[in-house]
């Protein structure tokens, strides 16, 4: 289990050490270092101020992206490093953000205030693994402890707990186990959960979104529930269950909020939606898959009337979330969907081989002209073919329209 730094970030934190400083790795990438997964960003701790790192990085991009928690972004190569200068947080009295941020004398201090074990380790060639409170032992055996006392830590900062929900559905040890939370930081969650109502809800939304998107979303909004979270995140008083087929639905926030928000009315879905700050988009989405879990897509023309209602991509989610969701009617919907849209099958107006042009041209006026189009349109999803002479002769058959003149 060795830690092999980056080369621009161990020449971070070997510039800091040769000025006289100390820097580590630390947090997330020392976690998943050890845990063998993919890291998407190095941040580094260091005794330097903000101004200590401008003299050792003059010359190089440093961005001061949040200057006053002493944090600073060098860009090296393109790939931003965070570099952030050694912290204890205050006292927090509104169970989010610390009245104060100090500075800190020692990476000790720094990592006694972060939240979770695996979440609180250090590295550094020099050093090699600083691990105060047993998270590697935690990462090898998959725990999700927290640093200190939980009931304390969760009552200091409430996002800590979605935090801990989402480390929950992600994370894998390096043999591929499920993480667990340890009983302790468990009861305490519980017991802390009327806190999370003071969490922005865009963090809410970030860290819910994480969640839903996991391989392991079933079984963390199980776990939200025994917290009984969403009274205070969205105001639903009882447990949004969620379906069994969850994990198997496909890795879209549309998708996923539709299969768990299934069972309740499109009102009080968007309404739950919007008190999350789902973009209206995805709200939009949402409802046009809920709208449908029972339409009917056991022929080609079902499958076509639902392309027209919603689009080819969204009747290929919807096939696939009813089909993950349990339900037989999508078994082999899905290959005949693909089917009739590699066969250029029109569904829609704007692909009909004539236009409203074509239509008035013939005597048609105002709103017959849209009525006779659709008509075809109808004819065409039954298996007429899309052809121009062929439409235009049914459309005049169909009407009488210069009696109509
Ligand atoms: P990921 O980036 O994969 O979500 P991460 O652990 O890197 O996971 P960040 O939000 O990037 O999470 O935070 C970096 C580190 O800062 C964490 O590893 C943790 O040590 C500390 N940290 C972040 N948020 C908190 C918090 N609310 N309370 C205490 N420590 C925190
Ligand atoms: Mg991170």
């Amino acid at each position: 289990m060795k830690i092999s730094l980056p080369q621009n970030v161990a020449a971070v934190i070997a510039r800091l050490e040769e000025r006289g400083f100390e820097a580590y790795a630390v947090g997330g990438c020392v976690r998943d270092s050890l845990l063998g997964r993919e890291i998407h960003d190095w941040d580094v701790a260091s005794s330097a101020t903000a101004s200590q790192l401008r003299e050792c990085f003059s010359g190089e991009k440093l961005i001061p992206t949040g200057e006053k928690h002493g944090t600073m972004t060098l860009l090296s190569e393109g790939m931003p490093i965070e570099i952030t200068t050694f912290r204890v947080d205050g006292s927090y009295s509104d169970g989010r953000h610390p009245d104060s941020v100090s500075f800190a004398r020692s990476i000790d201090d720094d990592l006694a205030r972060r939240d979770f074990t695996v979440n609180a380790m250090a590295f550094a060639s020099r050093t090699g693994l600083i691990d105060l409170f047993g998270g590697r032992a935690d990462a090898e055996s998959g725990v999700i402890r927290c640093v200190g006392e939980p009931e304390r830590r969760f009552e200091e900062d409430s996002l800590r707990i979605l935090r801990a929900l989402r480390f929950y559905s992600r994370l894998t040890t390096r043999d591929g186990r499920r993480f667990t939370i340890e009983p302790e930081t468990l009861g305490a969650m519980v017991r802390c959960a009327p806190g999370t109502a003071r969490v922005s809800a865009e963090r809410i939304n970030a860290e819910l979104c994480g969640i839903l998107l996991s391989a392991r979303a079933y079984e963390t909004l199980c776990l939200m529930n025994e917290c009984g979270i969403w009274r205070y995140v969205c105001g639903v008083g009882r447990d949004i269950l969620p379906p069994e087929g969850l994990d198997g639905v496909p890795r879209d926030i549309a998708a996923r909020m539709a299969s768990l928000l299934g069972g309740f009315d499109r009102a009080e879905a968007e309404r739950i939606m919007s008190a999350l700050r789902f973009k209206k988009g995805d709200i939009s989405r949402v409802s046009g898959l809920t709208d449908n879990f029972a339409a009917d897509i056991s022929d080609e023309y079902a499958l076509l009337k639902l392309m027209s209602r919603i689009g080819e991509r969204e009747a290929g989610m919807l096939i696939d979330t009813r089909r993950a969701l349990g339900d037989a009617a999508a078994d082999g919907a899905r290959g005949r969907l693909d089917e009739l849209a590699a066969a250029g099958r029109c569904y829609e107006l704007s692909r009909l081989a004539v236009n409203g042009g074509d239509i008035a041209a013939l005597g048609y006026r105002g709103r017959e002209i849209g009525d006779v189009l659709r008509r075809l349109l109808d004819a065409v999803m039954r298996g007429v073919p899309n052809e121009r002479e062929r439409l235009l002769a049914m459309a005049q058959n169909s009407g009488d329209a210069r009696d109509k003149m």
